[in-house]
C-alpha cells in the first residue's frame, strides 16, 4: 500500500475514471424498481477518503440512494441491539450463490433461515431485529445512525421509496414467507416498510466513500468517537467479502480484493481496512447487478495502489 499523497491519488483516480468510462455502455440502468430507470447510464464518480481528507473525481454533486449498500448499515445496527447469538438465530453466514432477490434457498435450506444478510430476504429478516415501536421509530434510528457517519442529516427519497412499496412484489414474497416459517419477527408490513425506506435513502458519492471509511477504521468516526463495537464492523466486513457484490463476490475479491457492498442504483462503498475508504457511482449494471465502471475502477484502484487485502 502506497502512502496517501493527494496529488498522485487524484491523478490516478482521474486516468482510471476515464479509463472505464467505455464499460458503461455495456451495462443498463436497474428498471425493475421504476423510479431507478432515471438513473445517467454515463454518470461516473470516484471517491476516496483517509484521515488525511477526501479527493473526489466525476460526478459528485449527485445523490442516489443506498439501495442494498444500506443493508451492512442496517446490521450493524442490528448486530448492535441483540448481539451476533440472536441475530444469527435468524440469519445465516454463507454466500448463496443465487442472484440477491432469490426466493429458491428459504424453501430448501434445513434451518428455513435466509443464507446470509447481504440478500434481500436476510437483509428483511435483520429489518426485523431492529429495535423500536415501530417501523417510523426504527427508521429514525437508521437515518440518525447514518447521518453520524457521513456528518449530514440525510432523507429518504420519497419517490424511489413509493416506487418500491408499490412494486416490491418478490420482497414482500420473501417477507411472508419468511413470516410463515417464524424467521421474521412482527409485523411484516411494518418490517417491509423499513427495508422499502433504508433501501431509499440518499448519499453523495463522498459521502459513500466517508461510510466506506468508518468501515476501515473499524467503527469509529472521524472525530475519533465510536459508534460501534470493533467486532461488529469485522462481522460486517468479513459479509462484504464473502457476499458484498451479490453472486460475484468471489470474481470481486479475485480482481479487486476490497471488501465492499453494491447496490442496484449503482453505488459501490469499498473499505480497505486501517486505509481508505471509497466510494464510486456509475448506474448501468452488469448482469449480477454490480455497477459495471464501478467494479472496473475498483480492481483498477486495487492494481495500481495495491489495496488487494488478499
Ligand atoms: N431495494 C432493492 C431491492 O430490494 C435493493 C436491491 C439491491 O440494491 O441489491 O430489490
Amino acid at each position: 500500500m502506497i502512502p496517501w499523497n493527494y496529488t498522485q491519488f487524484k491523478q490516478i483516480a482521474q486516468n482510471i475514471l476515464e479509463d472505464n468510462r467505455k464499460w458503461s455502455a455495456q451495462g443498463k440502468v436497474a428498471d425493475y424498481i421504476p423510479e431507478l430507470k432515471k438513473g445517467d447510464p454515463n454518470a461516473m464518480a470516484l471517491v476516496l477518503a483517509s484521515r488525511d481528507g477526501s479527493l473526489v473525481v466525476g460526478d459528485c454533486d449527485r445523490l442516489f440512494t443506498l439501495q442494498s449498500i444500506s443493508k451492512i448499515l442496517t446490521l450493524m445496527i442490528a448486530l448492535e441491539d441483540q448481539g451476533p447469538a440472536k441475530v444469527f438465530f435468524h440469519v445465516g453466514k454463507e454466500p448463496t450463490g443465487d442472484p440477491f432477490n432469490s426466493i429458491a434457498k428459504l424453501e430448501t435450506t434445513a434451518t428455513a433461515r435466509p443464507l446470509n444478510p447481504m440478500i434481500n430476504a436476510g437483509a428483511i429478516a435483520v429489518c426485523s431485529l431492529i429495535k423500536g415501536k415501530n417501523s417510523d421509530d426504527k427508521i429514525k434510528r437508521v437515518l440518525e445512525f447514518i447521518s453520524m457517519v457521513v456528518e449530514r442529516e440525510v432523507t429518504i427519497n420519497a419517490e424511489v421509496y413509493q416506487s418500491e412499496k408499490e412494486t416490491g412484489h418478490r420482497n414482500r414474497a420473501l417477507a411472508y414467507f419468511m413470516k410463515d416459517t417464524e424467521v421474521l419477527e412482527g409485523d411484516v408490513e411494518d418490517v417491509l416498510d423499513l427495508y422499502f425506506k433504508q433501501c431509499a435513502i440518499e448519499v453523495s458519492c463522498e459521502e459513500l466513500a466517508k461510510i466506506g471509511l468508518f468501515i476501515a477504521k473499524k467503527g469509529e468516526l472521524t472525530n475519533g468517537r465510536r459508534m460501534v463495537q470493533r467486532d461488529t464492523v469485522r462481522l460486517v466486513t468479513t459479509f462484504m467479502v464473502t457476499c458484498g457484490m451479490y453472486n460475484a463476490s468471489g470474481e470481486f475479491a479475485i480482481n479487486a480484493g476490497i471488501p465492499a457492498k453494491s447496490g442496484v442504483s449503482g453505488a459501490i462503498v469499498a473499505a480497505v481496512p486501517n486505509y481508505l475508504g471509497i466510494g464510486t457511482y456509475g448506474p448501468a449494471l452488469d448482469e449480477k447487478g454490480n455497477s459495471i465502471s464501478g467494479v472496473h475502477m475498483l480492481a483498477d484502484l486495487a492494481d495500481q495502489l495495491g489495496l488487494s487485502i488478499f
